[in-house]
């Protein structure tokens, strides 16, 4: 019997991950071409959704945004299992609306077997883009300034009482909270980043596991099972601290077994696309395994084998700098430096601001970019009195040039108004760079080798003075 039972998990599983492959080669034939970005808006869904074919999705208008923006929830499949998804409740956190886009064209290949399973089997419920004023503002919050996922008891925001609603009126079986968590997450104690991170929330301080609580962690243990094939040993798993104000919490003492997935980061994916692609496979993979009731051959302790989430990831981690001190104190230290993006206007490139976080033994800490400090020593860069508008004409083996005299940033004059895009931070003329590092300041200085400058530092971007093709990244405007 033993042996009868471990075959056919077996097999499930090798299906599973099959199915998974399957998903992610193909993704991009169901990939919604429109979305490439995180910062589209509640204008650029209306045609996706307007598009959808009506023959069998339903879509309606489940309410509006506190700004008067249409909230719709679309419906599909006839199935006696009601599943609901909702995205972007944060609305900076876009990632997974991308992927319900592209789930969206999955579902009209009506003649896969495998979507016609899900469509007989469940009714899904989807929202895209629950905060559609926050959306527009790319912000967290609601444009009341409510954090939405600490509204599920107040119903202070209309888009709360949408969701809620909707829960009640589906009493839904099953629920996934779609979210995008901070990039420096990573997986325990590992280097890795956090790219895709899960929780089954608790539903009281006890975090007690209930029969739908365990269905939702075994849930979670097939999409881990199908994401380390694709992104090994970067699966989190989120802090389940009861928190009695969240959606996800309170879902799941309603009686929603309810999955939160986090998308994380990536190294060289700052918009997201292949995170979207994993979105994509680990919700449908999910799908399919509710519909054929494979999650229940799962076992709980693959939940609570996946790693915890940790917050010790930085984008660049420069080790073993020597900082020259006063009286010939030098001392050593090691530097985190993290970029904050600012969304400056719709579809441009996102712009960054680079700061040290952190400095001193920072052995704990990672970065998504590690350099060896050894032996060189910290200055700070110096201020170039030249228009900035000068530099406009210099291609990057000239910019490089101005770096490697260590030059780090252009004075700008009050009355300079247009501000060029430029690798470098524009300042005030009288500006007085700090001579040593310091915590929460920009990230812009130099690294020096033998008193010849090898690193430019800069807004948090790390130039090498004798790349001659370097990626150039924003500087930051401190006039
Ligand atoms: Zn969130």
């Amino acid at each position: 019997m033993r042996v009868l039972i471990f075959l056919v998990m077996t097999i499930g599983s090798m299906e599973a991950q099959d199915f998974s492959d399957y998903l992610w080669d193909h993704h991009s034939k169901y990939q919604e071409s429109s979305l490439s970005h995180r910062r589209f808006k509640h204008k650029d869904l209306i045609p996706l959704i307007e598009k959808l074919p009506v023959n069998n999705f339903r879509v309606k208008q489940a309410g509006k945004s506190y700004l008067g923006k249409p909230i719709y929830a679309i419906t599909v499949g006839n199935g006696p299992i009601t599943v609901l998804l909702w995205s972007q409740m944060h609305g900076n956190e876009a990632t997974a609306t991308m992927a319900l886009f592209d789930i969206f064209n999955y579902l009209q290949e009506s003649e896969l077997p495998e979507v016609q399973q899900l469509l007989s089997s469940l009714t899904l419920t989807f929202v895209p883009m629950l905060n559609p004023d926050g959306a527009d503002l790319f912000q967290r919050r609601t444009v009341q300034g409510i954090d939405m996922n600490r509204d599920a008891l107040k119903l202070n925001c209309p888009e709360s009482t949408i969701l809620k609603a909707l829960r009640d009126s589906i009493q839904a079986d099953w629920g996934f909270n779609l979210h995008d968590q901070n990039i420096y997450y990573n997986v325990g104690q590992t280097a890795k980043p956090a790219t895709i991170s899960f929780l089954a929330p608790a539903f009281n301080v006890a975090k007690d596991v209930n029969e739908l609580r365990a269905d939702a962690m075994k849930l979670i243990a097939v999409m881990d099972q199908a994401l380390q094939k694709i992104v090994p040993g970067q699966v989190g798993k989120y802090d389940d601290t009861f928190e009695p104000r969240a959606f996800g919490d309170n879902m799941q003492k309603w009686g929603t077994r309810t999955i939160l997935i986090e998308s994380g980061g990536l190294a060289d994916d700052p918009e997201k696309q292949i995170i979207r692609r994993l979105n994509f496979v680990s919700i449908i993979q999910a799908l399919q395994a509710i519909a054929s009731s494979s999650y229940a051959n799962y076992d709980l302790q693959s939940y609570w084998d996946i790693p915890m989430n940790s917050n010790n990831l930085n984008d660049l981690l420069i080790r073993k700098v020597t900082v020259p001190g006063q009286g010939g104190k030098d001392y050593q230290v090691d530097i985190a430096i993290r970029r904050q993006e600012y969304d400056k206007k719709g579809s441009a490139p996102l712009s960054y601001k680079g700061t040290i976080e952190d400095l001193g033994d920072l052995s704990t800490q990672y970065g998504y970019q590690e350099i060896d400090g050894q032996g060189l020593e910290y200055a700070p860069g110096k201020v170039c009195q030249q228009h900035a508008g000068d530099f406009n004409a210099l291609d990057s083996s000239k910019l490089m040039e101005v770096m490697k005299q260590g030059y780090t940033y252009v004075s700008v004059e009050q009355q300079h108004q247009q501000q060029p895009s430029l690798p470098f931070d524009l300042v005030r003329p009288d500006y007085h760079p700090l001579t040593a590092p310091k915590i929460e300041h920009p990230a812009t200085f130099l690294l020096l080798d033998e008193g010849a400058v090898k690193y430019a530092i800069i807004n948090g971007f790390i130039y090498d003075v004798e790349d001659s093709e370097p990626i150039l990244g924003n500087g930051w405007s401190y006039k």
